[in-house]
């Protein structure tokens, strides 16, 4: 008889629990404590005495089918065949019997997998997609990860720093990424070049108008045809019209760069979440490796690393130092750009739905 197909659920994430090892569904939500008996693992304790260590390894997100197999048959032959996958592109495989961890280390590590990005290391860098499946990146955010992390690998596989690290890129201005300890987004330094032919038939300019945050665009007509103009004093390049209208080019090999930014924090354990500080402007987005941004992120990582607390979140450690001595540890300049306390936003901000013309 042919193989009855169960019906699709075309929206939702499934069930997570089928995924589950035993040893965690079994424990669900009665964990006594946890542990970190060396870097890359983690060892949770449950009440009833039932223990699970965690590995943990990098990956470079964008899978291959190659890759993936080579990691499921090590979760098949060393991990009960149980993995999953964490936000920030790791894998982990859960053990139940202590003696499979050394293995299954081994494992990994003989594949070229690196073991590691648990407690006070620096995670892998999160990062959005790029060119792979996005209409409107200035850069290809994977190929800066890539490039960075060769360089922080032993950052990931240690315990070296204060506290936890997270690292986040983003490959445009406005959408997905950003709000890490240290940001690394794309900064587009000029306005939109338009391409007055094809405005008309690509895009519909209501929306685009309503897509700009300071109300810069107009429409126009230019050689006969609808277009769109841009108030370029208004203008402050955030590269928003361009999703909705590709002929308003924005994207530049010489003016598309990067900028860092750094304290931003999602957790409220001891403080409130923190919104991020622009410290790093203007920084070549120079493939295939990157090197201004990375030698920053590098320099900030050690002016933290010697001077923070144990503990303290780089938010945390600027705010005890203050940013004048933040800017004299890790040897940038402080200009006026880097000023903006977002006061008087609600004025210049478009934060209304309102097409304005
Ligand atoms: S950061 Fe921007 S360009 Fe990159 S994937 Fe997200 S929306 Fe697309
Ligand atoms: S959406 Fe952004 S880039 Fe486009 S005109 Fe407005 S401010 Fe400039």
């Amino acid at each position: 008889m042919a193989q009855q197909h169960r019906t699709p659920i075309e929206s939702g994430a499934p069930d997570g629990f089928q995924y589950m090892h035993p040893v965690m569904r079994k424990n669900f939500g009665m964990w006594k404590y946890h542990e970190h008996p060396r870097p890359g693992v983690l060892l949770h304790v449950a009440h009833g005495g039932d223990k699970i260590w965690t590995v943990k390894a990098g990956t470079q997100r964008i899978l291959d089918v190659f890759t993936l197999r080579k990691l499921c048959d090590i979760g098949d032959k060393y991990a009960d065949g149980y993995v999953r996958f964490t936000i920030r592109s790791n894998i982990e495989y859960m053990v139940a019997d202590e003696a499979q961890v050394e293995p299954l280390i081994n494992a990994l590590e003989g594949e070229g997998f690196v073991v590691g990005g648990t407690k006070n290391s620096v995670a892998m860098i999160s990062h959005t997609q790029g060119w792979l499946h996005c209409d409107i990146p200035g850069t290809d955010a994977s190929g800066v990860v890539k490039a960075m992390m060769d360089e922080l690998i032993d950052e990931f596989r240690g315990n070296n720093m204060p506290n936890r690290v997270h690292i986040t890129t983003s490959c445009c201005q406005i959408n997905c990424g950003g709000q890490g300890d240290i940001a690394i987004n794309v900064q587009h330094t000029k306005p939109p070049k338009i391409n007055h032919d094809l405005v008309a038939n690509v895009c519909e300019r209501p929306s685009v108008v309503a897509r700009c945050p300071v109300a810069a665009i107009r429409p126009a007509i230019v050689n006969g045809k609808p277009s769109l103009e841009v108030d370029e004093k208004k203008c402050i390049c955030c590269g928003a019209c361009f999703p909705p209208c590709p002929p308003m080019q924005i994207n530049d090999a010489e003016h598309s760069k990067l900028a860092i930014w750094v304290g931003g924090n999602h957790s409220n354990a001891r403080g409130k979440p923190t919104f991020q500080k622009l410290v790093a402007a203007g920084i070549p987005n120079n493939p295939p490796r990157w090197p201004e941004a990375t030698a920053i992120v590098k320099r900030i990582l050690e002016a933290y690393r010697e001077g923070a607390r144990d503990w303290e979140r780089i938010n945390e450690w600027i705010e005890r130092i203050g940013w004048p001595r933040f800017f004299e540890e890790v040897e940038l300049p402080f200009t006026k750009y880097h000023i903006d306390n977002w006061r008087g936003a609600r004025a210049s901000l478009n934060a209304s739905t309102h097409i304005r013309f």
